[in-house]
This record gives structure tokens, C-alpha cells and sequence, in this order.
């Protein structure tokens, strides 16, 4: 059972929030400093860097077909169709990402 350590007051809303001994141990092993934000706040500030409106055209890097991605092809991630995963040959996918691992490695 977690017990409440300190209660906050949100540095954004002004709403009060509590800080837990099971959040003190967290931010002890990640070795960060107690958030100055409620939890709805960091939730906010976290989802304001998520792009969800933007679309780009693109191939996908397993089978090469034209794909709508949330990540541009300038961007240097492998992203995968997923509208027909069901229809994928797992050894095929395991050969595709193999291959495409080794083409990543030469650039
Ligand atoms: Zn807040």
C-alpha cells in the first residue's frame, strides 16, 4: 500500500496533487527531481509533442508498398505497414527485418 509523503501544489492548474512513497522510490532510481506538475498537467505537456495530425506518403520498410505513416521518410526510422499484418509470413518478416537491419548497418 502506498502512503502519501507530500502533497504538491501544481505549478500550472494550481490543483494539489500527492506525491507517494512508491513515487519518492521512482524518482530516487531514476534520479530525478519531484514533478512541479500535476499528473493531468505532465499528461498534457507530454501529449502536446505527439504529432497526430500530420500525415506523410511513404513506402513501408519490410514489403516496400506506399503507406500513410504518422513519420515522414525523412526521418530515419524503420516503420512497417501495419494494415495487413495478419497477411504476413512470419519467416518473411523475420528475412525483411534481417535485411533491412544489415542495409541500416552499411549506411
Ligand atoms: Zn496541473
Amino acid at each position: 500500500m502506498e502512503n502519501i509523503v507530500e502533497t504538491k501544489k501544481c505549478g500550472n492548474c494550481g490543483n494539489d496533487f500527492p506525491i507517494t512513497d512508491i513515487d519518492v522510490n521512482f524518482y530516487k532510481e531514476m534520479n530525478v527531481p519531484p514533478p512541479n506538475y500535476c499528473p493531468d498537467c505532465r499528461q498534457m505537456r507530454r501529449l502536446s509533442w505527439r504529432n497526430e495530425r500530420t500525415l506523410y506518403k511513404r513506402k513501408c520498410d519490410a514489403t516496400g508498398k506506399d503507406i500513410v505513416s504518422v513519420f515522414s521518410s525523412k526521418k530515419s526510422l524503420t516503420v512497417y505497414d501495419n494494415s495487413d499484418v495478419s497477411d504476413f509470413d512470419m519467416p518473411n518478416i523475420a528475412y525483411s527485418i534481417k535485411n533491412i537491419q544489415k542495409k541500416n548497418m552499411k549506411i
